[in-house]
């Protein structure tokens, strides 16, 4: 009997992972979330502390993706990625009505920056754009609409049915089994690099990565380690730009 619950347990648990699947993995919102923590001001490390109650960035990083199996988060949806010719730039595409990436950002920016703004309303805000800072840095997240961003693009990972997305967002990163901590180390002790506090930079920055995972991705529909090794450093130094980004927005909105 406890048997049958606990197999029928783990089935609804594997279910929740799928469909959250198709986002920044854990590990990546997670290596964010730590990088930018590492390079915070004395005064954004308190403020966001009081906000979040202690929880730490690395925690909440997953959050926003963890409540879209939550219908009421619907709406929310559009707020992960924006979709983009490769030859338009965001101030020339049409936009969604529903929001973007972008347009979340500047709105997760904006409410922090207010000082009248409730504290629920900030711990909401903060971790959205902890996690969005993340989701723009995977260049799929900027990708073009005819494919959803690379969910549309069937592919072969080392011998299983995957999608261009997926491979992008999860598959890479776990195939090197590494915890958080550890990624994160590895890339803090990376030279650091000036960021922009633009969201349309960041966006422009993916976009330019998006072209080439594309064009790869034509010549080649299966894709072997070969593919993953050569990738795993463009990954990486996404996430260290990423952190560091996410740590500059954060010590521009809670400067004294
Ligand atoms: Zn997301």
């Amino acid at each position: 009997m406890y048997k049958k619950i606990s197999i029928l347990l783990l089935l609804i648990f594997s279910q929740t992972l799928h469909s959250n699947e198709d986002v920044w993995g854990r590990v990546g919102h997670q290596v964010i979330g730590e990088i930018a923590t590492q390079n915070l001001s004395p005064n954004a490390l308190s403020e966001i502390y009081k906000i979040l109650d202690g929880q730490s960035l690395a925690l909440v990083s997953t959050w926003a993706d963890e409540m879209r199996s939550n219908p009421e988060f619907r709406k929310y949806n559009s707020w992960h990625y924006v979709n983009m010719p490769l030859d338009k730039e965001y101030h020339e595409i049409i936009k969604n009505p529903k929001g973007d990436i972008i347009k979340a950002i500047n709105k997760c920016i904006e409410v922090l920056k207010k000082e009248k703004s409730s504290k629920e309303m900030k711990s909401f805000y903060l971790k959205y754009l902890v996690h969005l800072v993340g989701d723009i840095h995977q260049p799929l997240h900027v990708g073009r609409f005819e494919d959803r961003g690379g969910n549309d693009i069937k592919i072969d990972f080392l011998g299983k049915v995957s999608n261009l997305h997926r491979v992008w967002d999860t598959q890479i990163i776990e195939y090197y089994t590494l915890d958080y901590k550890s990624l994160s180390n590895e890339l803090l002790n990376k030279q650091k690099t000036q960021v922009s506090l633009s969201p349309k930079d960041w966006s422009f920055e993916s976009q330019q990565q998006v072209k080439k995972i594309y064009s790869q991705i034509l010549l080649k529909k299966n894709i072997n380690s070969e593919y993953i090794e050569k990738n795993f450093s463009l990954i990486k130094s996404q996430l260290h730009k990423g952190g560091l980004t996410l740590a500059a927005v954060l010590n521009d909105i809670f400067k004294k």
